[in-house]
């Protein structure tokens, strides 16, 4: 319990990789490629954590982040969220913590800290768990 992570990526590589990392350490990684079904499944599905790109097809993730947080649901008040992003442009890591953001990772995507991060909110279930 409470080792959900969501994880709004449109790029499948990325998604695949971050897939492969979660999980090795426990996590269940649940997936959304657009802005749009990221709020939805933010909404439907208990989440303990979420990993948010900017670069989405629909709504950016500043939007997404600002509609989480704004949403109805307590739990989206206060679940962390990470944002993941190639957007190396000054203000980027402003932005995304005025949007509602905790933290921000940049692009490429080094395991190691993704692990740091991801664990530094939720701990990794014990694998042999699994
Ligand atoms: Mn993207």
């Amino acid at each position: 319990m409470g080792s959900n992570i969501l994880y709004i990526e449109d790029n499948p590589d990325n998604m695949m990789l971050v897939k492969r990392a979660l999980e090795s350490r426990g996590y269940t990684l649940l997936e959304a490629f657009t802005g749009i079904s990221g709020v939805e499944s933010a909404k439907m599905a208990e989440v303990d954590l979420i990993l948010l790109d900017i670069n989405l097809p629909d709504i950016d993730g500043y939007e997404v982040a600002r509609r989480l947080r704004a949403s109805g649901k307590q739990n989206l008040a206060y679940v962390p969220i990470i944002a993941v992003t190639a957007n190396a442009l000054k203000g980027d890591a402003e932005k995304a913590l005025a949007a509602g953001c905790d933290v921000y990772m940049s692009k490429p995507i080094n395991i190691r800290e993704l692990w740091a991060r991801v664990e530094a909110f939720v701990p990794a279930p014990d694998p042999k768990e699994f």
